[in-house]
């Protein structure tokens, strides 16, 4: 077995191999939610892709130490605070706590650690890290009182976007967070404290102010990792320009002693309905939108998983309701192989052609090779029960084969779970309210479930309840 992945470093397929001394650990840093709203599934399909990426390189026999971070201090969190008025904690708080709820829905496994870019543990960690930068040459403070990284000292800046800096007039500087490749510039590792920046803001040596977004990650990631860094994932908005900046500061501040990442592996856009997403467009969803639209987290999972994460996906809700009927057809047979398998004393190996679903996502996580095997193996294997002649012991053997597959995909049915009396009394004062029409009332009731940390979803079979 060798498990390749497209390293967008070097724009081929690699094959995956641990450090010398490693055994057969791996370090994965996947950017994390910027806590200024509601993460949309545009975000969530690259974080999918990298729990299905978590999940296949355990099935091979990977020990993944991942970190994933959450941005709680940037522009976007800082004018969404000043916006609405409050401390920038108070802003940021209920995104985070939604994006673990919006995690857990979308069955994604925890990573080992969430660092936040405002502890203090961390703010000193980039601060001396700008420090090191400065005493090497490659960060200057500039008159506006901010710390800016030349890109002109690291000449390896623009290889991981593919970037050519010929002609870029040097010392150009570039104060936000975001900015195009056209306008390649100096860009700020420190801002200098200004009067919107309100109460945040740190002492440091150059005065107060607060971090830049791509010094943040630079500091999490090896501060919890290490210097290098086995597998970087991000979305293709990432490459450019936050991880061309998180490789040079990293590497200008790091031991010198090879790159910062092994692999990088960036997934593609997410469209809707066949264009790109926008508010404006009114084809602007987060996965709360789609709950409570009725649609389920293994749905949207299944919609979002399904598409190779190098490809673009078009999101439709077509998509979403061909989800429902897959997952219909896996949990309809593995009920099936369930009985048929409820007299077996033994477990026999299902055939060979089963291990081609691994072996798929071997090849740089393709997921279509996968399914096809999954969706093969339920058509021959119910074709056999029809005419009875599966045996026990192979059901068994095709239920522990499923089983390794949900490791991967994480498509099995949600678990019954017992209603508390309370919810399951509202749930049917609901069930009444609706019979007659008080919409309003229904509502109402939803909310106090929602209170109790319940979602109830009205589906065409009446109301479905499950745990927030
Ligand atoms: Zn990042």
């Amino acid at each position: 077995m060798s498990l390749q992945v497209h390293n967008t470093f070097t724009r081929t397929l690699e094959t995956i191999v641990p450090r010398d001394g490693e055994g057969q650990r791996l370090s994965l840093y996947t950017c994390g939610p910027t806590v200024y709203a509601h993460a949309h599934i545009g975000n969530f399909r690259a974080y999918v892709f990298e729990d299905l990426l978590q999940r296949h390189l355990r099935e091979r026999g990977f020990a993944v130490r991942r970190v994933m971070n959450l941005t709680d201090v940037d522009d976007k969190t800082i004018r969404g605070a000043h916006a609405a008025g409050i401390p920038l904690g108070d802003y940021t708080r209920p995104f985070k706590e939604a994006f673990f709820e919006d995690a857990k829905s979308l069955r994604l496994l925890p990573a080992e650690a969430y660092p936040e870019a405002t502890d203090p543990a961390q703010i000193a960690r980039m601060i001396s890290m700008i420090g090191t930068l400065m005493e090497r040459g490659h960060a200057y403070q500039a008159e506006d009182g901010s710390v800016y990284f030349r890109i002109a000292s690291f000449k390896d800046y623009g290889k991981l976007a593919h970037v050519d800096l010929e002609g870029q007039r040097p010392g150009q500087r570039v104060a936000s967070d975001e900015y195009e490749k056209e306008a390649v510039a100096d860009f700020a590792l420190w801002k200098a404290w200004v009067p919107e920046d309100g109460a945040v803001g740190w002492e440091s040596p150059w005065g107060k102010g607060r971090p830049g977004w791509h010094i943040e990650c630079s500091a999490m990631a090896t501060g919890l990792l290490g210097e290098t860094i086995d597998i970087h994932c991000g979305g293709v908005d990432n490459i450019f320009p936050h991880h061309e900046a998180e490789i040079a500061q990293c590497e200008c501040a790091g031991h010198g002693k090879g790159p910062f990442v092994r692999y990088w592996m960036h997934c593609a856009h997410l469209m809707v309905e066949g264009s790109k997403m926008a508010k404006s467009a009114g084809n602007f969803f987060t996965l709360r939108d789609l709950l409570e639209k009725g649609w389920s987290g293994r749905e949207v999972r299944y919609a979002l998983i399904t598409t190779h994460y190098r490809g673009s996906l078009n999101f439709t809700f077509d998509g979403l309701a061909a989800a429902r009927t897959a997952l219909g057809r896996l949990d309809a047979w593995r009920e099936r192989l369930t009985e048929t398998a409820a007299a077996a004393a033994a477990a026999e190996i299902p055939d060979a052609a089963t291990e081609g679903f691994f072996a798929a996502l071997d090849d740089d996580l393709n997921i279509s090779g996968a399914l096809a095997v999954l969706f093969e193996t339920l058509r021959e294997s119910n074709r056999r029960m029809d005419e009875g002649i599966l045996t026990p012991a192979q059901a068994r053997g095709l239920l522990n084969w499923l089983a390794r597959v949900d490791g991967v995909l994480a498509l099995e049915p949600d678990a019954a779970v017992e209603l508390p009396a309370e919810v399951e009394a509202l749930v049917e004062a609901r069930a009444a309210a609706r019979a007659a029409k008080e919409w309003k009332k229904s509502d109402e009731i939803r909310d106090q479930i929602a209170a109790l940390g319940w979602v109830v979803k009205d589906t065409k079979d009446g109301q479905k309840v499950s745990k927030a």
